[in-house]
């Protein structure tokens, strides 16, 4: 059975181990995304500069991939508006970030990455800050059009307003929705099925069994964030094996996992399992 986490990080504290860990409970298949410039001790001034956050990615991507089926998901985490914005200006931040996207569609072309992150900050920043996020979060749309691959957004808490208003610059970029992930979702499919962006729901508490009771149309994922600091945060890396064979166990069928799992992922993601 195919078991699909899509969207995990691992790069300080357990690192393969995570990896081992969600194998031994099941898990075949994992989205790996990189974090934060800080967390990998760089400090960018320009868009190549992310070259070197991507390569050590795509490189631990690699070994994990020695372990089960790694995708590398590569792009700017939207904090780092703030974090550079506060040593190189905001604007300049901006265009920096936007010249790392276009570099993370370049890694896509190639071959060594499957989809781009991209986003808005979670928590509340001035209209200048939020103004700039959402030119850089346009630009990741068209990015991800070019290169036609999907695009993982971390935005601010789900309200059907703002997945709206989402959907509405994606359409105006053309890049086609379903391709849209919007990470750290709640269990809301319906309404996301409404406005079209894709819901990689958040394994947490019942989220699985919410999601699965309204319908199929959703990826499971922890947010796994290996970091030494928050052991286990968001969720550990077993926990959506976990669910899925707990979903199974509760009389949902083997369909329902497997379009969770795999169709829904390779149609997402243009991957072929
Ligand atoms: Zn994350």
């Amino acid at each position: 059975m195919i078991i699909t986490d899509d969207h995990m990080h691992i790069y300080k504290h357990l690192r393969l181990k995570a990896i081992e860990e969600f194998k031994r409970a099941g898990g075949t298949h994992v989205f790996l995304v990189n974090l934060l410039s800080k967390n990998y001790g760089v400090n960018p001034k320009r868009g190549e500069d992310f070259k070197e956050i991507f390569e050590k990615h795509i490189k631990m991507v690699e070994e994990a991939n020695e372990i089960v089926t790694a995708y590398a998901v590569i792009g700017v985490h939207p904090a780092e508006i703030t974090i550079l914005g506060e040593r190189i200006g905001y604007r300049k931040a901006a265009e920096v970030m936007m010249d790392a996207l276009d570099l993370a569609g370049k890694y896509v072309e190639e071959g060594k990455a499957v989809a781009i992150k991209s986003g808005r900050p979670h928590y509340s920043v001035s209209r200048e800050v939020w103004d700039l996020s959402n030119e850089v979060m346009f630009h990741a749309f068209e990015v991800a059009r070019d290169v036609n691959c999907a695009l993982q957004l971390h935005t601010e808490s789900y309200s059907r307003k703002n997945i709206e208003e989402i959907a509405e610059m994606a359409k105006k970029a053309k890049i086609k929705l379903y391709r849209v992930v919007k990470h750290f979702a709640p269990p809301k499919i319906d309404e996301f099925e409404e406005v079209g962006i894709f819901p990689s729901v958040i394994a947490m508490g019942d989220n699985h069994i919410k999601a699965a009771t309204i319908g199929d149309r959703f990826t499971l994922e922890t947010d796994y964030i290996d970091d030494p600091a928050r052991p286990g945060a968001v969720l550990g890396p077993k926990t959506v094996p976990k669910k899925v064979k707990e979903l199974l166990r509760i009389g949902f069928d083997e369909k329902l996992v497997e379009k969770v799992c795999v169709k829904n992922v390779e149609k997402v993601y243009g991957v072929e399992f």
